[in-house]
């Protein structure tokens, strides 16, 4: 089924629905693009600004060791196991750090600067073999107890060149120092215990055991773009499709009609259906869409159709009948001929003919005038169908001659009725006390016959031979 209107429409509608929803739809794509590169920006300033405090604080720590290994007390207080002289050397540096640990050449403790009473006990071997074998020793660690510490240490050199024990320095990593360098930014610290997000590269600085890494504690702007954005594509999605669905429906409802009554016309011509079928069917659509605008002009186009038939009607049997008598004329005569022809040939039927000719009528023009002779002609006609069965044919076939054809009917039988015509005809008077008769010339049409043309030559042969045997006659 086409329904081009129909479709067209559609498509003509949705293409620009369709192109403002991608619009739409990749503005708030980049948009929300956009934004998450701004939130990603500042988030990476803020891990910038943490990794620039920790930095700080490690320098601090460095320059702590720095100034304890090059303190010559220092130097020759761990040389000596002075215990109080490094204790009061450690304090001094305590407010910015956690701990400080002097220790011998083989790991055994000469000083807690935090913890002055507590001294003697060794370092754990593999620490101690760590510390021996760096210049510089970072990591993140716990000393002494549980407490995670960012912990540097450093060897003590007398002359710059013998190692006479190390020195230690611990921070913890607890809630106040993590607090201080996350400070104003979304995110904390996390240790290698647990998931990292970004893991820590500070330059220069190598930690020898775990990891440091950065947790976003707030990424709600992240959530709420995303959840906005979402809300934005789900409802304008929806919108989309009720628009879609609402703009099918009234183009359905309003032009459907338009096409399918376009489609009867077409079939109208394209010679798929007659005048009467389109006059029946433009008829049936008016009722059936007697709401729709469209009614108006399937109604037109149905009383156009009736008037073409109805002048279609007149003309064929105008064209079919005489004009003076009313009756048949000779273009419709030899058409009833040609088809009963066929029929007699195909299913083995027979049909009579009789010509009938006014005798002398020459002579009632001449006496009489035409217009008197017309007369006559009408009132034969007339009388001459009176006297005719309903299945029977009669028509004018020229001039003052008449044809009239029996389907089914034998000469023998034509010959009696044609006999009858004529008595009556000689009975009858016409105007100005006119009285005529006439001849006529019977032939039969079966399955033997040679042609119609034959037919006719027959009955004309039979009516020349009334005439020349003193007229008023029947021959068959
Ligand atoms: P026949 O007995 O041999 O048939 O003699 P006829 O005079 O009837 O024959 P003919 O063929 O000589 O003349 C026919 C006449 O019919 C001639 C013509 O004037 C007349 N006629 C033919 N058509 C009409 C018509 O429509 N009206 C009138 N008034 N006369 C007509
Ligand atoms: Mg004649
Ligand atoms: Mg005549």
């Amino acid at each position: 089924m086409k329904r081009n209107l129909y479709y067209k429409i559609f498509f003509v509608a949705l293409i620009p629905i369709l192109l403002i929803s991608i619009i739409n739809f990749s503005q708030i794509e980049y948009f929300t693009q956009k934004q998450l590169q701004t939130i990603e920006n500042t988030n990476a300033i803020q891990r910038v600004m943490i990794e620039n405090r920790l930095k700080k604080t490690l320098t601090l720590i460095q320059r702590d060791l720095d100034i304890l290994t090059n303190a010559y007390e220092v130097v020759e207080a761990v040389k000596y196991n002075d215990n109080d002289v490094l204790s009061i050397w450690g304090k001094k540096f305590l407010s910015t750090n956690d701990k400080i640990i002097f220790t011998d050449i083989h790991g055994v403790i000469i000083s807690r600067a935090h913890d002055e009473f507590k001294f003697g006990d060794t370092l754990k071997p593999e620490f101690l073999n760590a510390l021996q074998n760096n210049q510089y020793y970072s990591s993140l660690k716990s000393i002494d107890d549980t407490q995670l510490a960012l912990l540097e240490a450093k060897p003590i050199k007398q002359y710059g060149e013998l190692v006479v024990g190390y020195i230690i320095i611990a921070k913890h990593l607890d809630a106040a120092f993590i607090n201080e360098i996350t400070k104003g930014t979304n995110y904390t610290i996390t240790t290698s215990n647990k998931e990292t997000l970004f893991s820590i590269h500070l330059n220069n600085i190598t930690y020898n055991e775990g990891t440091l890494g950065f947790e976003l504690i707030n990424n709600t702007q992240e959530k709420d773009l995303e959840s906005v954005k979402n809300n934005i594509l789900f409802y304008t999605l929806l919108l989309i499709s009720v628009l879609i669905i609402s703009l099918y429906q009234v183009i359905k409802k309003h032009l459907i009609a338009y096409s399918d009554f376009a489609q009867i016309v077409e079939h109208f011509t394209d010679d798929k259906i007659t005048l009467k079928e389109l006059i029946k069917q433009s008829d049936s659509f008016t009722k059936k869409h007697r709401k729709h605008e469209i009614s108006a002009i399937s109604n037109t186009v149905h009383t156009m159709a009736k008037q073409i038939d109805k002048t279609q009607s007149n003309l064929e049997l105008l064209s079919q009948t005489d004009a003076l008598t009313n009756i048949s004329n000779r273009r419709k005569l030899n058409n009833i001929l040609n088809d009963l022809t066929r029929q007699a040939l195909r299913y083995h039927t027979h049909f009579s003919i009789m010509i009938i000719d006014i005798d002398h009528f020459k002579n009632i023009n001449d006496e009489f005038g035409h217009q008197a002779g017309d007369e006559v002609l009408k009132k034969l006609a007339n009388k001459l169908s009176s006297h005719i069965r309903e299945s029977d044919y009669f028509g004018r076939y020229g001039g003052e001659e008449f044809v009239i054809i029996c389907p089914n009917s034998t000469s023998v039988e034509t010959i009696l009725l044609a006999e009858k015509l004529r008595a009556s005809t000689q009975n009858t008077e016409f105007c100005n006390n006119i009285k005529v008769t006439i001849s006529i010339g019977v032939a039969e049409f079966n399955e033997h016959s040679l042609s119609l043309e034959e037919l006719i030559r027959q009955a004309d042969k039979n009516l020349y031979k009334a005439k020349r045997m003193g007229r008023n006659q029947v021959i068959g």
